[in-house]
């Protein structure tokens, strides 16, 4: 288990010092598989570098099993890293770059053959093994990297931003491969990317970063259905933002809160938790919604109203773009299905209704 406990990092500048980590708190468990996610420069990078020991922090520290992991030198602690260019020695053959790490730490001879070829076993590449990783591709150079990381049984392993070099096919494929990868060896993994699509699919939970601080850690489906701010909604898959009116909460401890809709009408959405929907007073707030939680109905039935502006069609959905009465615009998306056609065009009139729950009421 890594704890990183109140963790600062700042850089000094000839004018200004720069804060890249703002007090960072987070922990990962044994056998997770941890993403730090967010926009560029947010600092995902220099958290990896401090847990890996690259990077000494201006304050807080790092716990690993409940043991000061900063007092440790890089070389000795139980973390490996894969960099997003691999780092490979190119005159070497696959199998060298495996057994490189293990030679240094003056393993056995045997031990290291062993290892080299379970290594090589389980990232697929045994056929390759005396080939000089100059001479294959990029997908083939990324599982070296991995296996020669993996290699030492490290107990955690770092990637930073692993895949980002692989076209989308073979990321595709690396993905559920880096999955397996975790779940055969039970080795945590902390993993950066600033990709969202990448986190939702691969991870047992997420921290969101943005500007050196954390704004939410939760699983795949936390993150994407109950985001605590704006910045995670609207950094996470697609969003409307609506304003609204809270008028009450509901006192069953469900986090249902009610509130009135630009028309007039009432419905109930959810607060970030319980415990802050009994916190809130009524007044304006904001309202997260996703693309696919709303549904297009005729004019009479919708909670919010408009014309249809736009219609795109996806393949799989058609994405409906609507000018609301009060000013806005809501984007719906619908799934698509054989031989369905729709009847809407531009300009008509439609309602929108949303589902009892549907809707997040965002944290200022
Ligand atoms: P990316 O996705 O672009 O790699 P990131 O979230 O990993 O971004 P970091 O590399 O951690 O971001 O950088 C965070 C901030 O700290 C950036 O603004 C960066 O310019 C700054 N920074 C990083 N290293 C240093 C350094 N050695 N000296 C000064 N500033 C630095």
């Amino acid at each position: 288990m890594i704890e990183v406990i109140g963790v600062t990092k700042v850089f000094p500048g000839p004018d200004m010092d720069f804060t890249a980590l703002g007090g960072v708190s987070l922990t990962v468990q044994d056998n997770e598989f941890f993403t730090l996610l967010g926009p560029s420069g947010c600092g995902k990078t220099t958290l990896l570098r401090v847990i890996a020991g690259f990077e000494y922090p201006t304050s807080g520290s790092v716990l690993l099993d409940g043991k000061d992991l900063l007092a440790q030198p890089p070389y000795r602690r139980p973390v490996n890293t894969v960099f997003q260019s691999y780092a490979l020695f190119p005159h070497m053959s696959v199998a060298e770059n495996i057994a490189f790490g293990l030679e240094m730490l003056n393993k056995p001879k045997a031990e290291i053959r062993k290892t080299v070829a379970d290594m090589l076993d389980l990232v697929r590449m045994t056929p390759m093994a005396d080939r000089k990783t100059s001479e294959i591709s990029g997908g083939q150079q990324q599982r070296v990297a991995l296996a020669r990381a993996l290699a030492p049984r490290p107990k955690v392993l770092l990637l930073d931003e692993p895949l980002s070099a692989l076209d989308y096919k073979l990321r595709k494929d690396m993905q559920l491969e880096l999955k397996r990868l975790q779940a055969e060896t039970g080795i945590t993994f902390i993993f950066v990317t600033h990709d969202q699509e990448e986190a939702l699919t691969m991870s047992d939970r997420i921290a969101v970063m943005n500007a050196g601080t954390v704004r939410q850690i939760g699983s795949p489906r936390e993150i994407y259905d109950q985001p605590s701010e704006r910045f995670v909604a609207d950094f996470i898959g697609e969003t409307n933002f609506i304003t609204a009116d809270l008028v009450g909460v509901e006192g069953d401890g469900s986090g249902l809160v009610r509130v009135r809709l630009a028309g007039g009408v009432e419905t109930h959405v959810q607060a970030p938790s319980s415990d802050l929907a009994s916190a809130m007073s009524n007044g304006p707030v904001t309202l997260a919604i996703r693309p696919e939680h709303a549904i297009l109905v005729d004019e009479p039935q919708g909670l919010l109203k408009g014309a249809l502006e736009n219609v795109v069609y996806f393949g799989t959905d058609t994405h409906f773009h609507v000018a609301l009465d009060d000013g806005g615009l809501f984007v719906l998306r619908q799934q698509n299905q054989p031989g369905q056609r729709s009847d809407m065009s531009v300009g008509d009139r439609v309602g929108l209704s949303l589902g009892r729950g549907v809707g997040q009421i965002l944290r200022d």
